[in-house]
């Protein structure tokens, strides 16, 4: 089995280390970071084998049935699936965890800046530090862990069209003690004019509360979906998969490194065949990621009264696959046939998913 060298030991990098290592490649990770405590929304859409991911990692703090979508501060609707549709996770102990489990395996996790340095198999999966982080592709995102009350069950969302972002309000914890409460804006770039307006957001929404843990990092939303540059493979957000309308990247980091991980133990060492192997496995990931693209330039380029009242009027069929992350180009076919004005994203949004 081949060399690996993984730049970065995040979701996805300790991800593929854990599965290669476990499949007989040798795998050396790099990272810089020797314990892995990135800021997050913490929230994990559930797909099948994640229960596994999530309990050998012991990462499981709590899950959510039923979402409130608002617009603007006024609520647009509201969704209970009656069972979970995500995982509330620790992330760092997934995160550690995997490494663990790689390190268990065999791998090698060196705590260092990737040199650049090459294996027969080289993948970088530096999430947002892949890309440059101040060139308008990225927004930074802010998030507090803090104690309040709150639904344990229950996650909010509150976009806002003329600041191009959204506010977030997810459980932390099992008990409704803990709450997740962040926000990240196109419009502002700084984190300190973000933290003012999270404070304020908490303050509205939470009334009481106590910030217990605050944490920003970048989120790349408009890079260019990117599986390998030249011998180079990339997952996560190294890769641009990241689903840019709702800052989901932990799902698409997870998939893409099983996707890749699949690919090497059945295409190697035709290099050819893993790509096309590759390329196939993460297909309907990155037709969604360019859907969601899509849909966020059409919200950027419209008038933000425009944009809200789209938003306000979605029906609860297009929340429902948001949420689980099921929604695809073809889905807004009949809301462009009922909505007028939605045939423009629609067709859009089909083209994008071609190319
Ligand atoms: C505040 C915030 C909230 C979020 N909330 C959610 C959410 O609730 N749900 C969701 O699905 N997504 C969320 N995201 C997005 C999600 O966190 C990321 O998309 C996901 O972590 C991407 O995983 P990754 O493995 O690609 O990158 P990362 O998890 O960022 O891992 C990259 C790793 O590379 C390492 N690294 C960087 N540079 C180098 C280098 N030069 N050499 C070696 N190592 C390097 C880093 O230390 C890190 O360990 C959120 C993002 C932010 C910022």
């Amino acid at each position: 089995m081949a060399d690996v060298t993984i730049a970065g030991g995040g979701v996805a990098g300790s991800m593929l280390a854990s599965i290669l290592a476990g499949r007989g490649f040798r795998v050396k990770v790099y990272d810089i970071m020797r314990s892995y405590g990135k800021a997050c929304g913490d929230a994990l859409t559930i797909r099948e084998g994640f229960d596994r991911i999530v309990e050998e990692t012991g990462s499981y703090k709590g899950e959510v049935h039923s979402f409130t979508v608002m617009v603007n501060g006024l609520e647009a609707a509201s969704i209970d699936f009656g069972h979970r549709v995500w995982f509330i996770i620790d992330k760092p102990k997934l995160v550690n965890g995997l490494r663990e489990i790689a390190e268990a395996n065999g791998a090698e996790i060196i705590h260092s800046r990737w040199s650049r340095g090459k294996a027969p198999v080289t993948v970088d999966a530096r999430g947002p530090y892949a890309w440059n982080v101040d060139d308008g592709n990225s927004v930074f995102v802010l998030r507090y862990i803090v104690e309040s009350k709150w639904d344990p069950r229950h996650a909010l969302l509150d976009f806002r069209t003329r600041e191009r972002g959204f506010y977030w309000i997810f459980p932390a914890d099992p008990d409704g003690r803990l709450v997740n409460i962040g926000a990240g804006f196109e419009e502002y770039r700084k984190l300190d004019r973000v933290r003012i307006l999270v404070n304020k957001y908490a303050g509205n929404m939470l009334g009481k509360y106590k910030i217990l843990d605050e944490r920003g990092a970048p989120i790349s939303i408009k890079v260019p979906v990117t599986l390998w540059s030249g011998d180079v493979f990339r997952v996560g957000e190294a890769a641009g998969l990241v689903i840019s309308t709702a800052g989901e990247g932990n799902r698409p980091a997870l998939e893409s490194a099983s996707a890749l991980a699949r690919a090497l133990t059945n295409g190697w060492p035709d290099k050819g065949r893993v790509r096309r192997l590759y390329k196939k496995g993460v297909s309907r990931l990155v037709s969604s990621v360019k859907l969601s693209r899509t849909l966020l330039s059409i919200v950027e380029d419209s008038d933000p009264q425009w944009g809200a009242k789209i938003l306000s009027g979605l029906p609860k069929s297009f929340w429902a696959k948001y949420f689980t992350s099921t929604l695809m180009p073809k889905d807004l076919i009949p809301l462009a046939l009922k909505r007028p004005g939605l045939g423009a994203i629609a067709v859009r949004s089909l083209l994008s998913s071609l190319f």
